[in-house]
């Protein structure tokens, strides 16, 4: 499962990252419907937008357009999950970078020197993103968003 987002949904971008799925995001000064359209369908992505002359495509079926209502991100995650019926299953926590969308590999010793060393005391699973080289310590992300997703999908 794979997305793109409008530039009006950056944090829900972000999100959809964190639970492991791809999102391309598309910056304003590049927002063209009909770009988005034909990006989402060559690389089989579902739109997120609030954008609502691309919610009407929603009746050609294809590609398939999420109508994004509302204006807090909370509940735009909670949307998407529930529109796409995203299980938790399908969920793979911080398996993907935040900043630029890459699949996070290992990271190894080396690649620690630009963390902070109580960091690197305190957490035992780092990964690093191939492409951007951010560092990302796994285990209390992963707890931390879990804790977060917990009350978002509560809050339904
Ligand atoms: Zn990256």
């Amino acid at each position: 499962m794979k997305f793109i987002a409008d530039s009006m949904l950056g944090k829900l971008c972000k999100w959809i990252r964190i639970l492991g799925f791809s999102c391309k995001f598309v910056e304003s000064h590049e927002r063209d419907p009909e770009m988005m359209k034909l990006e989402a369908i060559n690389e089989k992505r579902i739109i997120l937008t609030r954008d609502t002359r691309l919610s009407a495509a929603r009746r050609n079926l294809l590609p398939r357009v999420v109508f994004v209502r509302n204006q807090n991100w909370r509940k735009q995650l909670a949307q998407v999950i529930k529109e796409i019926n995203l299980s938790r299953s399908q969920f793979r926590l911080f398996s993907r970078c935040l900043i630029c969308d890459s699949l996070l590999i290992n990271a190894d010793e080396k690649d620690l020197t630009v963390v902070k060393k109580e960091i690197v005391k305190r957490e035992k699973a780092f990964s690093k993103c191939p492409l951007c080289g951010r560092i990302y310590w796994r285990a209390s992300h992963i707890e931390n968003s879990r804790k977060l997703l917990d009350k978002i999908l509560n809050e339904e």
